[in-house]
Order: structure tokens, then C-alpha cells, then sequence
């Protein structure tokens, strides 16, 4: 039986294949871990645990105080050994809430204290994915081409006896705004590197307040020119001319566009240039006055390439399934409108061709399975 449209509830939301292609990586934190990871730093004397408390447990954060944040998730995780488990218990989160393709991105750091180069914080990283067990992770770009399409649309495959859910996994590193440009150069170089290794593309993230657009832009030509995928975070603050720049570089893809004008909306849509949405993110951080106002409307309707993503779930209190929910119960989308949407996001990733392909089976089989009818999304 084929159900045409329909309400949509969490549990649904929950139980449609989502791909991320926004989340950083230590944003996605547990709450749990982050506290556990502070006392242990205020052991160690790393740390006064009362003076940071208050910004781990507050829910709703301007962008100041949400990089207040990030700067005390920094200092407590960033060593190997909790980098590798933060990666794990990300990955296995996101694939919990039956998230099929996930673009993880991070910022490679250097802590000389304690013998970390970016190369090493990417090794810790590398590592936790290895470390997982519960979930089997697909994060080689040759396990694409590989796989027969035979073994999908199944996205719980038996290994040992045991059914596993199939997650495909992409890094993109993260330049911070507040790095030089000599930094940002060595962050795009050791992605190139790492390409065999899953790493897809760069990022351009950290506080839109500080640093220039220009100091970043020999490294992101860099990138280009030697084939990365390139993703910005784009006009999060008033910065017309830099969204004006940021456009006319030609990314692949942008983030957040919270303060686009009519021209900059007419130049993306002319690029054809998707805007990775973070609903929760941009409300709580007030970029965006309410859900109800946010431009996922504008772009929806438009028909303006979008891709759902959560940012930073654990900053957030947030997931996939939850931000689905968010948009579908906000702007009244039905079943076949939300599951035509994430679908969608296929056409968005960095990896290549062939894990299209498989994510496109899994979508045909999920729409089986939910009986949906779709036709009727944005696309
Ligand atoms: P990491 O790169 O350390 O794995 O993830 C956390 C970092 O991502 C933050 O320190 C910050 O640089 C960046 N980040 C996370 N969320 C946002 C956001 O909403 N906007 C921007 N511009 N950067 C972010």
C-alpha cells in the first residue's frame, strides 16, 4: 500500500534514512562526556570546574557566549585518547538516530605540551572511527566502489550474527578563523593528504566575529585547485561584502546564510549553491529570531537547494530526527515532502559517485518499507 503525503511525527522522523553533511565534531559532544571530561580536567588542575559549569549547563547562548562555549570544550578535549572516544560516540550517536551518510568536520589542532600536531589530532580521530564496534562504519573512499550493490538497501548488515547498522562516513578539516594563514594552509594540505583516508574536503568555521576573509583565501584556492570540496560558514553575522566574496569564490556548499540579502539569495540560487541548514542552532544562538522565521521557508519554497543538519547536537541538545521534526512540524511539511528532502541531500555530498549510488538504494528501499508516495518536495 502506498500512503500518499501524511503527518509527520518524530517517531517517523526518526525512523527515515537523514544524511549530515553540517556536524563538527566537538560540538556533537554527549552531555555527559563533556562533564565527565571537565571534572577529570579540574583534576588535573587544567581546569576550575565552577568557572566553567555555567557555560556547559546554560541551554540557549548568543554566538559570544556559544564560543565561550567551544573555547572550554577545546581546552578539555583536546587530547588523543579523548578525541578517539568523543569520534566513537559521535559516529554511534548519529548512527542511533538511523542517519545513513555522515560529513564529519574538525578542526585539526596542535598542542605542543602534550605532543599533538594536526596530523596526530587527525590520527585520534581516525582512531575512535576504528574503535567502533556496535556500528559498521564505511569511511575508506575505495569501500564505496567496492561494495556490490546486492548487499544494500539493507543499512543493518550481519556481521558475526550480529545485525550492525551501516553508516558511511566523510571528514572535511576545519580551518578556524582565528588561525593564520600559514596554519590554514597546513590544515588544507594534510586534507589533501589524507584523501585516501576518507577526508573529502575544508571547512571554514569559528567565531564569524574575528579574523578576515582574506587571510584564508590562498589556502581555500589551494584546496580548490587540488580538488577538495569546499563548504563555508557564510553569513552568520551582518558581513555583507564578505558573503558578497564568500559567493563570488564559488563554494560548494555554505552554512548557515542567516543574513543573506535579496542579491546574495539571487547569486546562490544562480551558483546553485546548497545552504546546509541548522535550525536549532541558528534560534538558539539568535541568528534567527524563531523557527517560524527562519529562511529554511524562503529557501524551501524557492526551490533553493537545502540540506537539514544539526551543527552542533550536543551544544544544541539536538539531533537529525529532531531537526526534521523541527521544519515538517513548523512549515507543515507532510511525509513525502520531508523524506523527498532528505533524499535530496544525495546530490550534496562530497564522496563520490558510487556511495551515491548506494545511498540511493537505501533511500528506494526505505521508501518501500514506509510506504510513502514521493513526487511532491522541494528538489
Ligand atoms: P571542532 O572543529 O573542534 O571539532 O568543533 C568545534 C569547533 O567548530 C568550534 O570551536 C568552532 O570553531 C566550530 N563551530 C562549531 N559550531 C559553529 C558555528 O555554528 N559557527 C561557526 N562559525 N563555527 C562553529
Amino acid at each position: 500500500m502506498v500512503e500518499d503525503g501524511g503527518r509527520v511525527d518524530m517517531e517517523w522522523c526518526i525512523a527515515q534514512p537523514k544524511i549530515e553533511l553540517h556536524a563538527h565534531l566537538n560540538g556533537s559532544i554527549r552531555d555527559s562526556t563533556l562533564l565527565e571530561l571537565a571534572k577529570d580536567s579540574r583534576e588535573k588542575g587544567a581546569l576550575a570546574f565552577s568557572d566553567v559549569e555555567h557555560v556547559i549547563k546554560k541551554c540557549t547562548r548568543s554566538v559570544m557566549e556559544c564560543f565561550k562555549l567551544f573555547d572550554v570544550i577545546r581546552t578539555i578535549t583536546t587530547d588523543h585518547a579523548a578525541l578517539s572516544r568523543i569520534t566513537k560516540e559521535v559516529i554511534e550517536d548519529f548512527a542511533a538516530d538511523n542517519v545513513v551518510y555522515l560529513e564529519l568536520r574538525t578542526t585539526p589542532k596542535k598542542n605542543e605540551q602534550i605532543g599533538m600536531t594536526k596530523c596526530s589530532y587527525m590520527e585520534a580521530v581516525l582512531d575512535g572511527m576504528r574503535a567502533i564496534e556496535t556500528v559498521e562504519v564505511s569511511f575508506l573512499p575505495s569501500c564505496g566502489s567496492k561494495e556490490k550493490l546486492e548487499q544494500f538497501p539493507n543499512t543493518n548488515v550481519a556481521i558475526n550474527g550480529e545485525k550492525r547498522r551501516k553508516l558511511y562516513v566523510r571528514l572535511l578539516l576545519s580551518i578556524d578563523r582565528c588561525e593564520s594563514a600559514a596554519s590554514a594552509m597546513e590544515t588544507v594540505q594534510l586534507a589533501y593528504k589524507m584523501r585516501h583516508l576518507g577526508v573529502v574536503g575544508v571547512d571554514l568555521s569559528g567565531n564569524p566575529l574575528v579574523g578576515e576573509w582574506l587571510t584564508f583565501l590562498p589556502a581555500l584556492k589551494w584546496a580548490k585547485e587540488y580538488g577538495l570540496a569546499i563548504t563555508l560558514h557564510c553569513g552568520e553575522v551582518y558581513n555583507p561584502n564578505e558573503i558578497k566574496a564568500m559567493l563570488e569564490f564559488c563554494p560548494q556548499r555554505v552554512g548557515h546564510a542567516c543574513w543573506f540579502e535579496q542579491e546574495d539569495w539571487t547569486k546562490l540560487k544562480s551558483l546553485n549553491i546548497p545552504v546546509e541548514v541548522c535550525l536549532s542552532s541558528n534560534v538558539q544562538t539568535c541568528r534567527v529570531s524563531s523557527i517560524r522565521d527562519h529562511h529554511f521557508d524562503y529557501l524551501y519554497r524557492n526551490n533553493l537547494p537545502l540540506v537539514l543538519c544539526t551543527d552542533d547536537s550536543g551544544v544544541f541538545s539536538t539531533n537529525l530526527s529532531r531537526e526534521y521534526y523541527l521544519a515538517a512540524s513548523t512549515f507543515g511539511l507532510n511525509k513525502a515532502q520531508m523524506f523527498e528532502l532528505s533524499r535530496n541531500a544525495i546530490k550534496h555530498v562530497f564522496a563520490d559517485e558510487s556511495v551515491k549510488i548506494l545511498l540511493n538504494s537505501i533511500f528506494d528501499s526505505a521508501q518501500r518499507e514506509l510506504a510513502i508516495a514521493v513526487g511532491s518536495g522541494n528538489s
